[in-house]
């Protein structure tokens, strides 16, 4: 029976190996399919702070696993495949193998939604970003669609007239769900232009991006229209698959923690990072939320 066992290779899970390791409880760390998590799909990090001159993503991501190594994390680099509650802890299968643990820390993450368009594939990096936080920069004086009418595609869309000569905010509906202040923030906005009732129905581009075919849903009609950069914000689906009837999510699937700590509904399970928060979704606040899980970790841990 180990101490603590991480699932998920994001910042959230390597801060808590860091953390976990450097209080001598000896975590193991499953990486899943997609090591390293949706930083390993971003160029530049230039808001991780202790990096003066930007980060590439997959590099942050390397460097962080380096340094829970360092201190002793045994990574598994394998999905965990099961997890379920057994006595004194907890029981986990990867790889056909089955390990024990009296504490787990879940930091699977969430997937951002994508369009499903086999060019958004292909350019994604190259003017194609479902983060506006962390590729906006790249975009000044540029054109760019962003897709959705929720509040992240408000909150997309207003944070890149910080950058972009103009931002045209594609919508499937005549109506927007996002909510009233952040539509009027958007609609009185000079930069950003609706188009209502439209779908991105393919992104063109060799290199880059530089043309998006847009179809209007009510009559049809499809048109090309030059842009350099496409911003999926069609929202994001946590990671949960591993704790679905295990563990209390709220109504939109994400992890429920307890205000303030890490600690689920379920003793000894703790949650970090993007599965349990919907709201900030940024590395550092994972990063963070990874280290409050190893601490109160080492906290059950001490009291049992
Ligand atoms: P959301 O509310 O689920 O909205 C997703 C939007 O994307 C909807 O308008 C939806 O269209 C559209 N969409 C979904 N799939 C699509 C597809 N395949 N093609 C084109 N359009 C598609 O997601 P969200 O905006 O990420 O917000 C998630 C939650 O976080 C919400 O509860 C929101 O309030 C919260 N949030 C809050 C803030 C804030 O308060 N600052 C900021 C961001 C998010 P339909 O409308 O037609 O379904």
């Amino acid at each position: 029976m180990r101490s603590v066992a991480i699932i998920g290779s994001g910042p959230a899970g390597w801060t808590a190996a860091i953390y976990a390791a450097r209080a001598s409880l000896n975590p193991i760390l499953f990486e899943g399919s997609e090591p390293g998590g949706q930083l390993m799909t971003t160029t530049e990090v230039e808001n991780f702070p202790g990096f003066i001159h930007g980060i590439q993503g997959p590099e942050l991501m390397q460097v962080l696993r380096e340094q829970a190594k360092r201190f002793g994390t045994e990574i598994v680099s394998a999905m965990v495949e099961s997890l379920k509650q057994v006595e004194g802890g907890f029981e986990l299968v990867s790889n056909g193998q089955t390990y024990r643990a009296q504490t787990v820390i879940l930091s699977t993450g969430a997937t951002a939604k994508r369009l499903g368009l086999e060019s958004e594939k292909r350019l994604y990096g190259r003017g194609v970003s479902a983060c506006a936080t962390c590729d906006g920069f790249f975009f000044k004086g540029k054109n760019v669609i962003v897709v959705g009418g929720g509040d992240s595609a408000m909150e997309e869309s207003s944070f890149l007239t910080r950058f972009a000569e103009k931002v045209y905010l594609v919508h499937r509906r005549d109506s927007f769900r996002a909510s009233k202040i952040m539509q009027d923030r958007v609609k009185a906005n000079p930069k950003i232009e609706i188009i209502w009732n439209s779908e991105v129905t393919d992104i063109l581009g060799e290199e880059k991006v530089t043309a998006a075919v847009l179809k209007n849903i009510v009559t049809g009609e499809t048109r090309e229209m030059p842009i350099d950069g496409v911003f999926a914000a069609i929202g994001h689906a946590p990671n949960i698959s591993l704790v679905q009837g295990l563990v209390d999510l709220d109504e939109k699937g994400y992890v429920v923690t307890l205000p303030g700590s890490t600690r689920t509904n379920v003793p000894g399970l703790f949650a970090c990072g993007d599965v349990q928060d919907a709201k900030y979704r940024q590395a550092i606040t994972a990063a963070g939320t990874g280290c409050m899980a190893a601490l109160d970790a080492e906290r059950f841990l001490s009291g049992h």
